[in-house]
């Protein structure tokens, strides 16, 4: 479909957005991607990333759009410039900076770790965000909000739990899932985290290394939230050395009670992906139920 798309258009508003002359030469599809099909615009002198979806997409990307902005503007980590989202014909798009990646990712660990430290380190007037964004192509809402506890029973964990209920996962899954919500409080007794700007989806395939060397987040699902659900993630599906973990605790401790914690901000993420992908993560998202609740005594 994308072959007879008019990419004249997105031409015309790179240049308005950049005040510079941007004439197509080539387009190259870039795989990898989860939600949108994405490609590298070439012309003579530069070239940009474009990610592309339905119309209706626009406030994915405008969410996206926000979040890359408001993290460059910590100026602790880097992350794609955005140039432009809006909508051509039948789709809405985000254009960005073209970043080349190096596959020699590992040799940034440390400097990540850093960055990432630095990033949390900044606080943030409360939890929630100013707009609501996805994760994956589920809604996550962001209403900002004092207590971090309701806000991630509420907007996190309630919001998924309820759609595993429609998608059919009522029963056992839901009443266990119900059941910790109500006893949140225990896992924060002794400790009360303070509100950071999160990158929201913080798994491997969304960091990488520049072939300048500077490690790079991307694909953010932004809001104001507890730093440990952003390292939780790292965590869930791997891939982020132990240089990353040790300059990230030398650099920004973590509280001792985080391995506990960590399941309860990972469950968010599995109950998600058992909403988009269905029965393979029933299992998962029951065990790390069964083991947060055994461990309230
Ligand atoms: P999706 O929103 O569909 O999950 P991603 O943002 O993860 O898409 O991008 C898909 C792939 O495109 C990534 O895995 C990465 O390889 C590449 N990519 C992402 N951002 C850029 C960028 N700014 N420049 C060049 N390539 C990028």
């Amino acid at each position: 479909m994308e072959n007879t798309y008019s990419w004249q258009q997105i031409a015309k508003q790179i240049e308005q957005a950049t005040q510079q002359s941007f004439t197509i030469t080539n387009i190259s599809p870039v795989s990898g991607g989860c939600i949108n099909s994405a490609y590298i615009l070439y012309s003579k002198k530069t070239s940009y990333f474009i990610k592309l979806n339905q119309a209706n997409c626009l406030p994915m990307f405008e969410a996206e759009f926000s979040g890359l902005k408001e993290i460059i503007q910590t100026k602790t980590i880097k992350t794609p410039l955005p140039i432009i989202c809006g909508v051509s014909e039948d789709k809405s798009f985000i254009v960005m900076e073209n970043i080349s990646f190096s596959f020699a990712k590992s040799l940034s660990d440390k400097k990540l770790g850093e960055q990432l430290a630095g990033l949390h380190q900044i606080p943030q007037p409360f939890f929630g965000w100013h707009v609501e964004n996805t994760i994956g192509s589920t809604a996550q809402l962001n209403h900002s909000s004092e207590k971090w506890v309701s806000f991630w029973k509420k907007y996190r964990l309630g919001f998924q739990l309820s759609l595993a209920e429609k998608n059919g996962y009522g029963g056992k899954l839901s009443q266990s899932g119900r059941k910790l919500c109500e006893s949140l409080d225990y896992f924060f007794s002794q400790y009360t985290p303070s509100p950071s700007l999160l990158h929201g989806d913080l798994w491997s395939g969304n960091a990488a290394v520049t072939t300048n060397g500077e490690p790079i987040i991307y694909d953010p699902a932004c809001y104001y939230g507890d730093r440990e659900a952003d390292i939780a993630m790292t965590e869930l599906f791997g891939g982020f050395g132990s240089n990353f973990y040790s300059a990230y605790t030398n650099t920004y401790p973590l509280d001792s009670d985080y391995p506990i914690r960590k399941n309860l901000y990972n469950l968010y993420h599995i109950l998600n992906h058992l909403n988009l992908f269905g029965e393979g993560y029933r299992r998962q998202a029951q065990s790390l139920i069964d083991s947060l609740l055994s461990e309230i005594k």
